[in-house]
């Protein structure tokens, strides 16, 4: 029985320890994944309800782990910003994407705007602007092309500086969506302050759309808000012919999600522009 009692301590301590050990075994492996190449980008079109028209696409973060195969950046990305990662990593998304949607258009495709995530950590800090610039200025993107996708949760944790800050991205040229609305907890009338031009609706409220009266309300809420203060409102997450269909004949603008494609490599996004180029 002691022995017994002995194992199942082990057993209970190995347990309480796999999520530290693997947090750290994780980070450790964040250290090296820039230097070592592992990071990629996937892009996931955004269109146009009402034409059917990719007029953007959304950069998707992607690691690589040699032993742990692919890592979603929902595991990572906070992991990232605690130990302050995620700035290196983010000027690396903001640098490829920038360069990405440079290289389209210099393959001849119609210019796309090109959307990056930006995390609470990387939107504070000092340089965000500096380095926006810089990514803007070493790919020769013209400003009008990128767009910066950032959460309320964001914004409301210092909402004059936030705004200060989104005021002078949009002087550049950036233009800025609020991701995941929704989920976050801003003020209606903070959101009149903010300098933005679409309204995400979280996929959260999306993915129930055509059984749930309640989705069903928040989403037409979130439709006429946006349209009330003149901003574009995108749906994420559309997966069903359904969900679309109840977008569309509500006016929602925009959506983005498998239904229409899933996250892909450049390459293949590539194609998808020159084939929509090309009808
Ligand atoms: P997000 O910005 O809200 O991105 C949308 C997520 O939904 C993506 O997950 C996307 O792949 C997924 N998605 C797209 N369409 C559908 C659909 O129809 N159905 C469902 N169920 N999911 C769909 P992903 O790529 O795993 O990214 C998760 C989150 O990680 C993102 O949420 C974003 O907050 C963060 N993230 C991703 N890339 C970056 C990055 O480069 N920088 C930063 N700071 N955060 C990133
Ligand atoms: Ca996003
Ligand atoms: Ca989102
Ligand atoms: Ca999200």
């Amino acid at each position: 029985a002691k022995e017994q009692g002995k194992n199942v301590f082990q057993f209970y301590a190995r347990e309480m320890n796999a999520s530290v050990e693997e947090k750290l075994v994780l980070l450790e492996g964040l250290r090296n994944a820039l230097d070592c190449g592992q990071f990629s980008l996937l892009y996931q079109p955004k269109v146009d309800l009402r034409s059917g028209r990719i007029f953007g696409v959304e950069a998707l973060i992607r690691w690589q782990h040699p032993e742990h195969g692919m890592v979603s950046p929902a595991r990572f990305i906070a992991l990232a910003e605690e130990s302050g990662l995620i700035i290196p990593i983010g000027d690396w998304v903001l640098q490829t994407a920038c360069l990405q949607a440079r290289a389209w258009s210099d393959a001849g495709l119609p210019q796309v705007t090109m959307s990056v995530n930006v995390s609470p950590r990387q939107f504070e800090e000092k340089r965000l602007v500096e380095r926006v610039a810089q990514a803007l200025s070493d790919s020769g993107l013209p400003a009008h092309a990128l767009e910066i996708e950032v959460t309320e949760g964001i914004i409301m944790r210092d909402l004059a500086q936030s705004v200060g800050k989104m005021s002078e991205l949009k002087a550049m040229g950036v233009t800025l969506s609020i991701d995941d609305f929704g989920t976050g907890y801003s003020s209606l009338s903070a959101l009149k302050s903010f300098p933005i031009s679409t309204l995400k609706i979280d996929k959260s409220f999306v993915s129930d759309l055509a059984d749930s009266a309640d989705d069903q309300a928040i989403a037409l809420a979130v439709i006429s808000l946006g349209h009330r203060l003149n901003l574009r409102v995108l749906a994420e997450g559309v997966e069903t012919e359904q969900q679309r269909r109840f977008l569309l004949e509500n006016d929602c603008d925009e959506m983005q999600g498998y239904l229409f494609s899933r996250p892909v490599p450049a390459a293949e996004m590539q194609t998808m522009l020159l084939a929509q180029a090309q009808a």
